[in-house]
């Protein structure tokens, strides 16, 4: 079953956006597998945004992502990957439809509260980084077969 990495960042939570967020995630109908609140290391946020560590905003990341704790989670299901992206919303909340959760509750590209993973790759890659096995739960919801033809 696929799997995506999904993490509320320090603003989201600050926000108290938490109970918003994971909710409109588990309407839609996805399985919520893995989750804790965790205050990332530079080295951990370095690591996660590696692929834009050239990037002039980079450094500004990493101190904001590291300012206080995220929710980090793991979230399954059909095609949860793309599915997930299009619910967060484009990168740069101005430019995010209304109805996604950026297009609703976010206005800055520097403070855009969530993380979602952008290909199965990466969700794998971003899983083991941030996650444990032991620290992620399969099962299946009793609602599946109401979701799931
Ligand atoms: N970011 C930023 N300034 C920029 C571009 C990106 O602060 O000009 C941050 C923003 O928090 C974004 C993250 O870097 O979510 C990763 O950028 P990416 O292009 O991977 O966007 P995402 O996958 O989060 O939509």
């Amino acid at each position: 079953m696929e799997r995506t990495f999904l993490a509320i960042k320090p603003d989201g939570v600050q926000r108290g956006l938490v109970g918003e967020i994971i909710g409109r995630f588990e309407a839609k109908g996805f399985t919520l597998v893995g989750m804790k609140l965790i205050t990332a290391t530079r080295e951990l946020a370095e690591q996660h945004y590696g692929v834009h560590k050239e990037r002039p905003f980079f450094a500004g990341l990493v101190n904001f992502i590291t300012s206080g704790p995220m929710v980090a989670m793991v979230w399954e299901g059909d095609g949860v990957v793309a599915s997930a992206r299009k619910i967060i919303g484009a990168t740069n909340p101005l430019n995010s439809e209304p109805g996604t959760i950026r297009g609703d509750l976010a206005v800055n590209v520097g403070r855009n509260i969530i993380h979602g993973s952008d290909a199965v790759e990466t969700a794998n890659e971003e899983i083991s980084l941030w996650f444990k096995d032991e620290e992620l739960s399969a099962w299946t919801p009793c609602l599946t077969p109401w979701i799931v033809e």
